[in-house]
């Protein structure tokens, strides 16, 4: 399989370079040649097939001949061992828990797979990898976790000081050896800055591979497409689910959509943001009306332009069935705090603010269309966000691999927002 840029003016690569490059230099996103079609053979004892029987076979036409199918199905299977499971919450409505995996967010999934990929990867390159990221939360704990103890891979997480939720910055600030955490004096976007000016120092380039495990990579975008089908597996309906996304980049929605065109049945696809609403606004004037992000209590979805919308439009281009099968709704902070205590009290279920955007939307469909049954996805834990506590007075049940992380050390260090102290440390890596 071939990637092409959805900008079109860059050269056509394999999974193995989409992966190293991250992003093309024409500044587009790597799509995949043909969109595989999932086999009869597939469907035959889909019921009984293993998660990673699973995800081996839906990846597989991605990687070509980039890894043999012994070390991509031993990296299928790390990347999914653990549970997924379906929760029914009403009559008609259910959630797809995704966050039961090492740092309680569906983005365990994606960096554990692209982690594996690049270790595989870079073991014939002779340079050191430095991994930089910049996190508002989620993405620095995934991805520091999925490369931790990694052999010849550093990994630096640049994070915004006094901006992450309490157990977000200990899962990113806890676990040392190769992972080191930057506590930046500064916003998310001068953590964003400084990662950008590192990738373009030409100067450590020379000395270090270095890249960015950004979540437009194919290596974390293709995986998720894996758990749209373990819910199917776990679909007790003879027809076809609802399936309601809570969504900032349009990453995750993005791979659900994929998972359709290769087979996945799917009636429809709602895509639920919160107060960042330029997709729902496009999808309803045409118009793409970019504004600048606004702080929400979703914080994981405050994007002012989602970045894997064109990979969408690529979709739609090449399959313009999907576009009737796509909706988009905005849910306010409000409505999102409301959801959280309401289902909280009507069906004792704790929500994270991005899970209650995704079931609000969904239930919302749903009066509108009665008859009809679907699932939201649960994007991360309760316990990964201080609202949750504030706003019903619970967290729920505290997972285990919370309770070990407040008693370790933090190790971060503080820098400025400035490039010269980062480059300082990350010289001292190579
Ligand atoms: C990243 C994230 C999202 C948004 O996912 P996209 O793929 O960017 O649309 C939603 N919820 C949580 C908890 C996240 O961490």
């Amino acid at each position: 399989m071939k990637y092409f840029s959805t900008n079109r003016k860059s050269a056509h690569v394999s999974f193995r370079e989409a992966t190293l490059n991250g992003q093309p230099a024409d500044q587009g996103l790597y799509f995949p040649e043909q969109i595989p079609t999932l086999s009869a053979e597939f469907w035959r004892n889909f019921l009984d097939k293993s998660k990673a029987q699973i995800a081996f076979e839906v990846i597989k036409p991605y990687i070509g001949n980039d890894l043999t199918d012994e070390t991509l199905f031993k990296i299928c299977a790390e990347t999914v061992n653990f549970d997924f499971p379906l929760v029914r919450i009403t009559e008609n409505i259910g959630a797809l828990e995704l966050f039961h995996g090492a740092t309680l967010a569906f983005k365990d999934v994606g960096a554990r797979f692209m982690s594996r990929c690049l270790r595989y990867f870079s073991i014939d390159k002779s340079e050191k990898t430095i991994v930089i990221v910049a996190t508002s939360g989620d993405t620095g704990g995934a991805v520091a976790n999925g490369f931790f103890d990694v052999d010849g891979v550093e990994v630096v997480i640049l994070y915004p000081q006094g901006k992450v939720s309490k157990v977000q910055e200990l899962q990113l600030t806890t676990l040392g050896k190769n992972i080191t955490a930057l506590e930046v004096s500064g916003n998310f976007d001068d953590c964003q800055a400084l990662a950008k000016t590192a990738l373009a120092d030409m100067e450590l380039q020379k000395k270090v591979f270095l890249t960015s495990a950004n979540s437009i990579n194919v290596a974390r975008w293709l995986p998720q497409q894996f758990y749209y089908f373990y819910a199917f597996q776990q679909w007790k309906e003879n027809f076809a689910p609802i399936i309601c996304v809570p969504s900032g980049n349009f990453g995750n929605i993005c791979a659900g959509i994929l998972a359709s065109v290769s087979g996945l049945p799917c009636e429809k696809f709602i895509a639920a943001t919160n107060a960042n609403d330029v997709i729902p606004n496009f999808l309803q004037t045409g118009e793409m009306k970019i504004q600048q992000s606004v702080a929400t209590l979703s914080n994981a979805m405050d994007v002012a332009n989602p970045s894997n919308f064109v990979r969408i439009l690529e979709i739609f281009e090449q399959d313009y069935l999907m576009v009737e099968k796509m909706e988009a709704v905005s849910v306010s902070d409000e409505i999102t705090a409301q959801t959280m205590r309401e289902v909280y009290t009507k069906y004792n279920y704790v929500l994270d603010p991005h899970g209650a955007v995704g079931f609000y939307a969904l239930e919302k469909y749903l009066e509108g269309n009665p008859g009809k049954k679907g699932f939201f996805l649960e994007t991360a834990h309760p316990v990964k966000f201080d609202s949750v506590e504030q706003i019903i007075g619970t967290y729920g049940e505290m997972p285990e691999a919370v309770k070990g992380l407040f008693a370790k050390p933090n190790q971060s260090i503080e820098i400025d927002a400035n490039y010269e102290d980062l480059k300082e440390i990350l010289v001292q890596k190579v």
